[in-house]
């Protein structure tokens, strides 16, 4: 046989027409293994020398040991039993194939050749062991998942469950995939859970995440982010696999901060904000109602803070806040205003003579002294008073009740006055003073920008610079901005004033002045009125261009309130701000009506988190858990932090830890104006502004 094929039996490609693709090779092999002919797809695929087959045997052609061993078993097993069928793997010209070979003893004589017909099935292996692989992989995502996961059927019975879902609801396995999904998500607020459900498996895109109610093995409320998704096939019925984020912390810290919104965090009761909004509702919904408003002050309260120390003085508050509130019904309000100012709201009110005997009952609540400090300390009020009907605004009533109040106080304190027109109105011929003197201070260069360090927490280095605007009053020295932001803002002086400090600050970090490091940015407040007023963006492009600072390096601070009442023309300007690479800061985060999603809805670069939450982070639990919900999400979000107010180390290393990146405050340093860093004063540079060459001379 040897000799026949020498002689040129083999016709390499003498069965080629048999072989229909590039997958399929055919070979006639004697019983010891060579070949006698072959399919041309064996040289022309499989890359074998033929001759070399034909010489020594196919064996000699196959790589390995194990391959050999292989196809000798196959030859035995046909021969002894006239065929065989198997998989095995076989060196080709450029790789390994897997191969499905038949083998058939063409007749059953010892030494008979044998036929051989395979078929390259390489391809369809990778997949199947692809697709294994995947569904590993798959599978080990989701069992250690630190999300609780689960696979539910279409009727919504849980058919497997992750560890971290057991945890976050304290079932175990066995017990949840007994159980169906609607008794662990309690069905209550939102869309109908019947119709959430339908919605998912009907494919509608909207439905595929909901925050639900969980009910936990102990009866803990728990609160999870649903998101779901169908999966359907051809071959299986239609599951669900649904992932349930435990967001419960996320949830409280939310709540809380709602809360905080609205109530004052010393005395528990209504803010300003919520005091303000109960008098404006009151007003509004019933326009025949008379709402009786008194605005009160306790009698030198800065006695005592400054005397006592300020533990004393929040004690002090505390109980005159609960005594107050004795001889009020339930359904009157008292709320804190801010320092020692109270105000009641009462329904229903028709004349001032209940007012009158109402303001009384409260002074003499007060008559019995305070026990501050272990001091006893007597205490009077000083009342202010009116009745506001529809169409008056909150704003004007609780106006007259402090115009009445400020006149109280000139009489001499310790007692009740009710708003008088006439009088009234000469008793904010002071504001008019102070407010033409502001007029001035634009004119005569009494502004200073003070400037305020923002270090990064990991390295301490310098990041940029907060602008804080102070007031030199020729009369009364300097002035923060607490004595004269809120006179700016109602007598419209905010806008020059903002536009001062917005044009004055990029000049100075433009010309890299003093502190100023070139790189970092510089920081600049805006008022929700002068945002108000369209033309945000040409403002901050007047100034940029006259600066020559790069949009990248100023950062527009923002408040809450400012974009909770955003118009959408300042929606619009924030995104074109953004758009030109000014950063939006949101500033005094916390303080607001605070909302989380403020932060999806804006374009915010950056939060800075309120000073009134940094102050007791280390001993106010919830103060605490609120730091530390609001970093998490906004480390989630790729947001940087600044905590303002930093003043010990231990402050810097806790906020450090709980991942702020940034910090603003005593510690690091206070407001100072340029001149104090460098005492020398630079000398002259072509683009400085006039006003700012005065402000250098005159510091
Ligand atoms: P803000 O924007 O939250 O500025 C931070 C305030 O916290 C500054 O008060 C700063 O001096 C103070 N501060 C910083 N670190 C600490 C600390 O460690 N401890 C304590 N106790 N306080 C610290 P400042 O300068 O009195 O400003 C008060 C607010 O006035 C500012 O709060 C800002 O809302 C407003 N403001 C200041 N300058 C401007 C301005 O140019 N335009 C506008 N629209 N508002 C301004
Ligand atoms: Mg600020
Ligand atoms: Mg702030």
């Amino acid at each position: 046989m040897r000799s026949r094929a020498k002689a040129g039996w083999v016709r390499p490609g003498a069965v080629g027409t048999l072989a229909a693709t590039d997958a399929d090779f055919i070979l006639e092999v004697s019983p010891a293994g060579l070949l006698l002919a072959a399919s041309d797809t064996v040289g022309r695929v499989l890359g074998w020398d033929l001759q070399q087959c034909v010489d020594q045997g196919i064996g000699s052609v196959l790589g390995d040991d194990a391959q050999r061993a292989a196809l000798r078993q196959l030859l035995n097993q046909t021969i002894a039993t006239g065929g065989a069928r198997t998989t095995l793997q076989v060196s080709g010209a450029t790789a390994v194939l897997w191969v499905d070979v038949s083998a058939k003893h063409l007749v059953d004589e010892p030494g008979a050749p044998v036929l051989i017909v395979a078929r390259d099935v390489s391809h369809d292996l990778t997949a199947a062991s692809q697709l294994a692989a995947s569904e590993q992989q798959w599978r080990l995502a989701f069992e250690h998942s630190p999300i609780g996961g689960a696979l539910l059927d279409a009727d919504g019975g849980i058919l497997v469950v992750n560890a971290a879902l057991c945890r976050t609801l304290g079932w175990t396995e066995h017990e949840l995939t007994r159980m169906d999904v609607t008794d662990v998500v309690v069905s209550q607020g939102g869309l109908p859970w019947h119709e959430w459900w339908n919605g998912l498996l009907e494919g509608d895109a909207e439905s595929t995440t909901a925050d639900r109610m969980l009910r936990t093995s102990d009866g803990r409320q728990a609160w999870g982010r649903l998101t779901a998704a169908t999966v359907t096939s051809a071959a299986s019925p239609a599951r669900v696999i649904m992932q349930m984020e435990d967001i419960t912390g996320r949830r409280e810290a939310e709540l809380e901060l709602a809360n905080r919104a609205l109530h004052d965090g010393l005395t528990g009761v209504p803010n300003r904000f919520l005091t303000r909004q109960w008098l404006a509702s009151a007003l509004e919904d019933d326009p025949g109602c008379r709402v009786g408003v008194l605005y009160c002050d306790v009698d030198r309260f800065k006695v005592v803070n400054d005397s006592l120390g300020h533990a004393a003085g929040d004690s002090l508050l505390i109980q005159v806040a609960e005594r107050l509130r004795g001889p009020l019904r339930p359904e009157d309000l008292l709320g804190r205003m801010g320092g020692d100012e109270f105000v009641m709201v009462m329904e229903g009110i028709r004349t001032q003579a209940e007012l009158e005997e109402i303001a009384s009952r409260l002074v003499a609540a007060l008559d019995q002294p305070f026990d501050v400090g272990g001091h006893k300390h007597a205490v009077t009020l000083s009342l202010g008073g009116t009745i506001g009907a529809h169409p008056d605004t909150a704003d004007d009533v609780l106006m007259r009740a402090d115009l009445a109040l400020l006149r109280a106080k000139r009489m001499g304190r310790a007692r009740y006055v009710a708003f008088d027109p006439e009088q009234d109105r000469l008793a904010t011929r002071a504001d008019l003073q102070l407010e033409d003197d502001l007029r001035m201070s634009l004119s005569s260069d009494e502004l200073r920008a003070y400037y305020q360090p923002i270090v990064t927490l990991s390295d301490l280095a310098v990041a940029g610079h907060e602008a804080l605007v102070r007031w030199q009053h020729p009369q009364r020295g300097l002035l923060p901005p607490a004595h004269f932001l809120e006179l700016a803002e109602s007598s419209g002086l905010i806008r020059p004033l903002g536009w001062w400090m917005l044009s004055q600050a990029c000049q100075d970090a433009a010309n890299g002045r003093e502190g100023l490091v070139d790189q970092g940015w510089v920081a600049v407040n805006a008022s929700p009125s002068q945002l108000a007023r369209p033309g945000v963006v040409a403002d901050v492009t007047r100034a940029l261009v006259a600066s020559g600072l790069r949009p990248e390096r100023l950062h527009l601070e923002i408040t809450e309130t400012a974009l909770i009442t955003a118009s959408a023309t300042l929606a619009k300007e924030l995104a074109e701000l953004s758009e030109l690479g000014v950063r939006i800061a949101l500033d005094d985060f916390g303080t607001g009506y605070s909302s989380l999603s403020l932060l999806r809805q804006f374009p915010v670069d950056l939060v800075k988190i309120d000073r009134s939450f940094i102050e007791p982070v280390l001993r106010d639990r919830s103060a605490y858990a609120i730091v530390k919900a609001v970093l998490s999400m906004c480390r989630d979000m790729g947001l940087p932090t600044v905590a303002e107010g930093i003043e010990t180390v231990e402050q810097r290393d806790l906020l450090r830890e709980l991942g702020c990146t940034h910090g603003q405050g005593f510690l690091f340093g206070r407001p100072v104006p340029l001149s104090v860093r460098v005492p020398v004063p630079t000398p002259p540079r072509p683009r400085r502004s006039a006003s700012h060459d005065r402000q250098v001379r005159s510091a």
